[in-house]
């Protein structure tokens, strides 16, 4: 059988999901093509049951059972699943294909259905939109049920009594705390000297305090090695040493993702790495009528960060003519205990594309304002970080570690947007007492200093900003563009 569409999305998560949705609306013919359930990883086994299973967990967990708990985050992904499952199936101008997409030709598909009949698609655009899984390593001699991933892991029925959570970023960092709340003990390992290592050094710190303090054992620059049946002990390196984690009845996998490109991408001249296909800020490949958005590409890793890549790709194929903008600022929140979001790369970053001393960094605890004050806050329950330009006050990124913290972060994502100064932040009213106040304070702070050492200020300022470093220069060719990273 062969079909033709204006487009065909391949995937049907977050950003094929926002794509095919969204050039369908426009007029266009789509075929969304995908080989599992409709939602993607988000709804299916990411964003949704972990974020369930933190809220119930927090919430939930002395009054209803583990039991009830777990199903009752199941029935919020099943019922989030069908709602998007009916929109799609009510869109006009969109057919959902199941199942699995690869690249016979450079405009051409073939889709293989669950039943294992072949359909040959072909479409003037194409969208890639087919995210990534987590990357599984071998731990010798495991068996195979005692190894979990995000796949896994919300099928459980009842809570491990040992739970080792491999690897401490985002994910391993979130289900850390909720499995130790539903009443697992906890082992988090985590390979690199400190957990969350992609964020400023000062989040990692707190949230080993946390983890502490909720009786989560951590160990740092640790790899899982073996596991041992008979003692159920899982062994790990350390420093070259052997250290033996005793008692775990199941390991999470959670060391990192990797991109799904099995689609026979050599049909076609879609340049990937191992990190993913290689787009454009518009989410052109190196084929122009191939697209790809989301976990797939090398640009993104998050829910919001493939819808919005996505929505710039439904602009280039449906309005080629409009001009596209500035790619937009992507913000990040790990969703641990404080919250914690960021906008902007950490500060070990922005000393490669800034001279150190161009940078000016305000540090200002929950505690230092009134609603942290009433809460009874102290020094280990959160902060608000800010790194801006010397004098000029560009705010180049921020870190809020804070009850709430996604919901702040939008604020400075709009800064950043924006191009906004410190000195517009410092004039902005807050009402009072919250604990956003903190990012006020900071650019306070920010404003007194440079005011009481103006001439300081001034001197180092324009010294250094004539002496900026060439690669800065090559990646921020007007000294004044926004810092703009992947989600
Ligand atoms: C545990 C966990 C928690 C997370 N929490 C958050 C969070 O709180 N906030 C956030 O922003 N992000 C979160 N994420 C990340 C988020 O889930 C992903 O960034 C997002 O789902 C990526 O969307 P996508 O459209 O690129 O891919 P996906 O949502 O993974 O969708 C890809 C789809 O393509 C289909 N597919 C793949 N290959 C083919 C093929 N050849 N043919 C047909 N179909 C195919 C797959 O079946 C899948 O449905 C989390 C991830 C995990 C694992």
């Amino acid at each position: 059988m062969t079909a033709s569409f204006d487009a065909i999305v391949i995937g049907a998560g977050s950003g094929g999901l926002t794509a095919a949705i969204g050039l369908a609306r426009l007029g266009r013919k789509v075929g969304l093509v995908e080989r599992g359930n409709v939602g993607g990883d988000c709804t299916n086994v990411g964003c949704i049951p972990s974020k369930a299973l933190i809220h119930l967990s927090a919430h939930h967990a002395g009054s209803a059972g583990t039991e009830d708990l777990l199903e009752r985050v199941r029935r919020l992904r099943d019922h989030l699943r069908q709602e998007e499952t009916t929109l799609v199936s009510e869109t006009p101008n969109l057919t959902l294909l199941p199942g699995h997409a690869r690249f016979s030709g450079r405009r051409e598909l073939m889709v293989t259905a669950p039943d294992g009949s072949r359909t040959r698609l072909s479409a003037r655009d194409i969208v890639i939109a087919t995210g990534s899984s987590p990357v599984r390593f071998p731990v010798p001699g495991a068996r195979e049920e005692r190894l979990l991933t995000n796949e896994s892991l919300f099928e459980l029925e009842e809570a491990p009594e040992h739970l080792a959570v491999v690897g401490g970023g985002a994910i391993g960092v979130e289900m850390a705390f909720a499995w130790r709340r539903l009443g697992s003990r906890v082992t988090l390992v985590e390979g690199a000297r400190r957990i969350l290592p992609a964020l400023e050094p000062r989040v990692g710190e707190l949230i080993a305090a946390r983890l502490a303090e909720a009786g989560i054992s951590l160990v740092t620059g640790a790899f899982a090695r073996s596991y041992h049946e008979e003692s159920r002990s899982l062994e790990l390196e350390r420093d070259g040493a052997s250290a033996r984690v005793p008692e775990v009845d199941k390991i999470l996998l959670a060391v990192g993702r990797r991109p799904n490109i099995d689609l026979d991408l050599d049909a076609t001249g879609v340049e990937a790495t191992p990190a993913g296909i290689i787009i454009d800020s518009a989410g052109r490949t190196t084929e122009p009528h191939i697209y790809a958005v989301g976990d797939v590409t090398t640009s993104s890793a998050s829910t919001h960060g493939a819808n919005a890549l996505a929505r710039r790709t439904i602009q280039r194929i449906a309005f080629p003519w409009l001009p596209l903008g500035p790619a937009p600022v992507v913000p990040a929140a790990v969703f641990s205990d404080p919250e914690v979001a960021y906008v902007g790369p950490p500060l070990a970053e922005l000393r490669k594309r800034y001279p150190a001393d161009l940078i000016v960094t305000l540090n200002v605890g929950l505690n230092g304002t009134d609603r942290g004050y009433v809460m009874g806050l102290d020094d280990r329950s959160g902060f608000v970080t800010i790194h801006a330009l010397r004098l000029s006050g560009r705010i180049l990124s921020a870190t809020v570690a804070s009850p709430g913290a996604g919901e702040m972060i939008p604020l400075l994502t709009l800064a950043l947007e924006r191009r906004m100064r410190l000195y517009g932040v410092s004039r902005l009213v807050f009402p009072y007492p919250v604990l956003a106040e903190a990012i006020k304070k900071a650019a306070d702070t920010f404003l007194y200093d440079t005011f009481q050492n103006l001439k300081t200020e001034l001197t180092t300022y324009l010294r250094l900003r004539w002496r900026r470093p060439m690669a800065v220069a090559a990646l921020d060719p007007e000294g004044s563009a926004p810092v703009r990273v992947p989600g």
